[in-house]
């Protein structure tokens, strides 16, 4: 099954504003079996839209953005013109927006009252996290969408278009799928060569963010899924540290909550960004101690006491400060593990020796402190995203070589 995507906004095409809805949209369709065979982008005019409309000859079309109260949103108007549907004002739908400002004491504005209105037969597609509601409507042997813009509304709706469409379509393929922390994109791939041509009936879909990658497999065949599972699982076990939907976070607080043991973190060029991520997850206290953010040299040896004579011999970034930050935080923290950061963010401070993208880790427990070391490529926000998941991988890693 093929889908088209329209994202109106005016902001889209001035280089305002990223259009992130449209890789959103094509990963999880993906996972549903569904290709986007074409993307559109167009200004929130009438005209514009229309355009894009008759250009649309896929199964589904999800068209996003525009459907606020503002005279500017015009997405449900042109759909509306453009296809021939009368809108009616949903009785329910409105009471649910007056409610929705009511509770945020705000009034209803009378320009809200185009956000209720509908084709008769749509599906109104609840917004729990915005006025505008979405829709789904069956057109001439097409499953139209229509989506909010604001990327945390329409992702929060998503599940609800999961769901019809896999309704409406009874081929969805079986799928699973890996997280990877540890070596790059391309050294899995030529790990994984052998794997595309074995199992033909497998689709191998990765998405690579920083410093983690997952791997999807899609296939019609439950036993084919399988059989390429397994492959992949003997080919990169090393890598593998979890399921596709899984966070490194969420294995992190997982794998300590069920030892029951605690963490602690000494960051330098991560800036508390290791920490900040443990946060995210709900019921991080259960495990996450504290976290330091040791910037300057200084504030290493004051408040951990780290060694003047390693700072001055090896340099903030080093093996021996990585480990020093590791072994003395256990000891102050009284904390299971303990685990540092320290390394090169760039653009600036990198030399020969230790070029921008050099971070060491330590990692200590009560017995043992090891060190790591790894250089990694791209600007200082990649650097620093990247550190942080090989930094939660790190102990990841550790708690499950225990469990095996
Ligand atoms: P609202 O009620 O907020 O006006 P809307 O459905 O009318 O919702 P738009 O007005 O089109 O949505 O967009 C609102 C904001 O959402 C934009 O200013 C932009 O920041 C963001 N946005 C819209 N489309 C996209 C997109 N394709 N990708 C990322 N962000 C987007
Ligand atoms: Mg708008």
């Amino acid at each position: 099954m093929q889908a088209s995507v329209i994202n109106v906004g005016s902001e889209l095409l001035s280089g305002q504003t990223t259009n992130t809805n449209l890789s959103y949209i094509a990963r999880r369709l993906r996972r549903l079996g569904i290709v986007i065979a074409r993307s559109t982008t167009v200004s929130d005019t009438e005209a514009a839209i229309h355009e894009a409309l008759a250009m649309v000859q896929e199964d589904v079309l999800i068209i996003t953005g525009g459907l606020g109260p503002s005279r500017d949103d015009i997405t449900k108007e042109s759909l509306a013109s453009f296809f021939g549907w009368r809108l009616v004002k949903d009785e329910r739908v409105f009471e649910a927006i007056r409610r929705y400002f009511e509770s945020r004491g705000r009034t209803m504005r009378e320009t809200n009252e185009k956000q209720a209105r509908f084709p008769p037969g749509a599906t109104v597609l609840k917004n729990q996290r915005g006025t505008a509601p979405g829709m789904v409507v069956e057109h001439g042997g097409r499953t139209i969408v229509a989506l909010p813009g604001p990327p945390g509304e329409l992702k929060g709706m998503f599940p609800q278009v999961e769901a019809l469409l896999k309704k409406r379509r009874d081929d969805v393929p079986y799928q699973d799928g890996f997280l990877l922390v540890g070596r790059g994109e391309s050294e899995f791939e030529s790990d994984l060569q052998d794997l595309y041509t074995e199992h033909p009936d497998v689709e191998l879909a990765p998405y690579a963010s920083l410093g983690e990658i997952r791997y999807i497999l899609l296939s019609h065949s439950k036993e084919s899924l399988k059989q390429a599972k397994e492959a992949f699982r003997e080919r990169l076990h090393k890598d593998i540290l979890g399921r596709a939907d899984d966070t490194l976070e969420g294995l992190l607080v997982a794998g300590l909550r069920q030892r029951s043991a605690s963490v602690a973190f000494a960051e330098s060029c991560t800036g508390g960004l290791v920490a900040s991520r443990v946060v995210d997850v709900p019921g991080a206290s259960d495990v996450f101690e504290e976290g330091y953010v040791l910037y300057s040299n200084a504030s290493k040896s004051r408040r951990l006491g780290v060694s003047p004579q390693v700072l001055e011999n090896y340099g903030a970034v080093s093996e021996q400060c990585a480990y020093e930050m590791a072994y003395l935080l256990q000891r102050k923290a009284r904390t299971d593990y303990a685990l540092s950061v320290t390394g090169i963010a760039g653009p600036e401070g990198g030399s020969e020796k230790k070029p921008v993208g050099t971070v060491y880790f330590g990692l200590a427990k009560a017995e043992t402190t090891r060190t790591f070391h790894r250089i990694f490529s791209g600007d200082r926000q990649m650097i620093r995203r990247k550190a942080s998941a090989y930094a939660l991988s790190l102990l990841i890693r550790e708690l499950q070589r225990h469990e095996a």
